[in-house]
């Protein structure tokens, strides 16, 4: 995992209280809500997509599924961090 990952996954955690943001558990997982897909790393850059504000934690597949964006909310999503980047 590449450093800048690394330091997103872990504000993430800190930043919900390494609490599922479906139901509450314990976090053992990082759900992303552009999804981490090869196409979409190339399409919005990994710094985007790995970007704190793309993450949530969450604790099952279950839960991280929920997580999720539907693809029409995608793009205006990777506008708002790409905007943070920046600034
Ligand atoms: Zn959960």
């Amino acid at each position: 995992m590449s450093l800048y990952k690394e330091e997103q996954y872990q504000i993430s955690y800190a930043k919900h209280n390494w609490s599922c943001q479906v139901c509450g558990n314990p976090a053992n997982q990082i759900a992303h809500l552009i999804p981490q897909r090869k196409w979409l790393i190339e399409k919005y850059g990994e710094r985007v997509i790995n970007h704190n504000d793309n993450l949530l934690p969450a604790c099952s597949l279950k839960c991280n599924d929920k997580l999720q964006l539907s693809q029409w909310q995608w793009e205006k999503k990777a506008e708002q961090i790409k905007k943070i980047i920046e600034n």
